[in-house]
């Protein structure tokens, strides 16, 4: 089956920027693909309109049959994350994974469940009472993704998540994100810059450049080119 469907996309920014010119690609149930290109391809571009950050100029987005094109973020079944993700400062770490099921109402039987479970599964829970200062960078990196895990999303969104970490830390995180991406079963899509990040971690690589589609393939099929 299919989780997300992207289809014929174009997106022209007020000031008269082209960015995507026509991109079609299927992210299938538990895949993750990744759109690597040099900066400037159109890679976030495609990855805030997944993610509704941003508006669909022509053609269809649809995420698990449904087409998402007009709903907000908030009401699409996507979890996000950053290099940055703003984890917020003053509450501790359980309630950073809480704060988004608490808003929407979800019973704190469940949120408990869920949030121990995601800590579980990210080697967090000795840290749950701590706030994000009294953390190492990835340490943090995990509370992000614990954040996008317990929203239990249709997918995974991953805007460049691990560029502000030192190279051996990124190689290391790089790991346990493709582990638990496998491990949970979720589709993902993930935008990087970076060649190996995207040779190591994707089970398809799509090349952008220039707002479109250069190349797709299998990670050995698009590097082994001469
Ligand atoms: P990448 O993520 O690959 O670096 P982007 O999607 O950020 O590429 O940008 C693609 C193109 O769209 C670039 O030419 C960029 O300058 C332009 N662009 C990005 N965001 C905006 C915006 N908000 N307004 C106008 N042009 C933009
Ligand atoms: P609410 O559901 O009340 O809008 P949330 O904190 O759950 O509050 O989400 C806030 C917004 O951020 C939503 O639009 C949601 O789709 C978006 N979002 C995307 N990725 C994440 C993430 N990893 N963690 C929290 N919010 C995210």
């Amino acid at each position: 089956m299919t989780t997300l469907r992207i289809k014929d996309v174009f997106k022209r920014y007020p000031n008269g920027a082209e960015a995507v010119k026509g991109v079609s690609v299927d992210v299938e149930d538990g895949e993750l693909v990744v759109f690597v290109g040099p900066s400037g391809c159109g890679k976030s571009t495609m990855l805030r309109m997944v993610a509704g950050l941003e508006s669909v100029t022509e053609g269809e987005i649809e995420l698990a049959g449904r087409v998402v094109n007009d709903l907000e973020p908030a009401e699409r079944n996507i979890a996000m994350v950053f290099q940055n993700y703003a984890l917020y400062p003053h509450m501790s770490v359980r309630k950073n994974l809480a704060y988004g099921l608490k808003n929407r109402g979800t019973p704190q039987a469940e949120i408990d469940r869920k949030v121990d479970e995601a800590a579980k599964l990210l080697q967090i829970g000795e840290f749950l009472d701590r706030k994000p200062s009294q953390l190492s960078g990835g340490q943090r990196q995990r509370v992000a993704m614990g954040r996008a895990i317990v929203r239990d999303p249709a997918i995974f969104l991953f805007d460049e998540p691990l560029s502000n970490l030192d190279a051996k830390l990124r190689n290391q995180m790089r790991l346990e994100i493709k582990k638990l991406q496998r491990s949970l079963g979720t589709a993902a899509i993930y935008v990087t810059h970076d060649q190996v990040e995207a040779m190591t971690l994707a089970d398809r690589i799509v090349v952008l450049n220039n707002g479109l589609i250069e190349q797709v393939g299998k990670p050995h099929e698009v590097y082994s080119q001469p």
